[in-house]
């Protein structure tokens, strides 16, 4: 028997015109509906849930395009999203902690250039999206330019070309050859039974540490009421604690009960605050590494778990265990 499949739209460039103001969303979803092709036998379902560039799909849009999915995921056997690229990767991030457990396929999708205009990526990332939603797969992924990557590894890697998407220190989940949707069941994690959690935090700083950063800048965030702290260091993790104390700062704010974690600023591997001195005293100051997941990734896990726990320790407990492919097995 044919899949049914439903297709949420979002906005993004795929949806957009050219107007006055520049590329934006809009809510004629015609150009999508001619655009699907779907596996042989299935039939489709379309629901425009925003009109919006994906700049401005925040954790309000999350929590609703989570329930809306934990809605529809006992109708449907697979659920496309169309969203705007430049956020897609937060979107399948927290979706793939919100919605963890899910037993059909939730596949992302989006595309550089607006359906309808020459040279299009659209119908090939839909046609890819589809068959994704079509196939057998359970969790939340991201399809993109031929490749369908874990939602929690995907990041968006290039601003023009069509080859936006990459998966960080993962292997894809599934590739268009000549055959057409190859999936390579290897590569899924583990599959997780529990009850979904759609819930979010707002209160995650992410921060890129630059040369000679002031550490008072941490006391700025504090007062604004931020209860977790990203902070992309230097290659495997490291902090600068000569001149200006970073490394004490952290040690201040994690006696406070603040989680403070240490992802890299490089896009490949890990951090590891093991390997150098400056690593190590902000290791013993009470930050945790972000191990080999990506700033998307580890930043909406902490929003997600932050809307869970309040204990400090409870949280990094959490955050450092694997749940759905997004960070190595320690
Ligand atoms: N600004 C657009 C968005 O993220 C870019 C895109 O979709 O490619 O909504």
């Amino acid at each position: 028997m044919g899949k049914h499949l439903l297709l949420i739209s979002t906005g993004g460039t795929i949806a957009s015109v050219p107007t006055r103001q520049g590329l934006s969303p809009c809510t004629d979803d015609s150009l999508l509906r001619a655009a699907c092709q779907c596996p042989p036998g299935c039939c489709l379902t379309l629901k425009q849930l925003f009109a919006l560039d994906s700049s401005n799909i925040q954790p309000e849009e999350w929590l609703q395009l989570a329930e809306f999915i934990a809605s529809q995921s006992g109708r449907y056997d697979g659920i496309v999203v169309t969203h705007g690229t430049d956020t897609m990767a937060y979107t399948a991030g927290i979706l793939s902690y919100m919605l963890c457990g899910i037993h059909i396929p939730v596949v992302l999708t989006g595309s550089q250039i607006p359906l309808g205009q020459p040279f299009s990526d659209a119908p090939m990332n839909l046609q890819c999206a589809l068959h994704a939603a079509a196939s057998p797969i359970r969790g939340v992924f991201l399809a993109f330019a031929g490749k369908l990557m874990l939602g929690c590894r995907a990041v968006k890697i290039r601003t023009c070309g069509m080859n936006a998407f990459e998966s960080i220190n993962y292997p894809l989940i599934g590739q268009v050859s000549l055959h057409g949707l190859d999936i390579y069941e290897n590569a899924l994690p583990t599959p997780v039974h529990q009850p979904f959690r759609i819930q979010v935090s707002d209160r995650v700083f992410l921060l890129k540490l630059t040369p000679g950063l002031d550490p008072a800048i941490l006391d700025a965030v504090m007062a604004l009421g931020y209860r977790a702290i990203l902070i992309e260091a230097f290659g495997i993790g490291g902090v600068h604690f000569l001149h200006r104390n970073f490394c004490q700062k952290i040690a201040q704010l994690s006696s406070r009960g603040i989680v403070i974690v240490i992802s890299s600023q490089c896009l490949y591997e890990k951090s590891d605050l093991t390997q150098y001195e400056v690593g190590r005293v902000a290791l013993a100051a009470g930050a945790v590494s972000a191990g080999d997941m990506t700033s998307e990734a580890a930043f909406t896990k902490l929003m997600w778990l932050l809307s869970q726990y309040r204990e400090r320790d409870e949280i990094i407990q959490h955050f450092v265990s694997p749940l759905c492919g997004e960070i190595a097995f320690p």
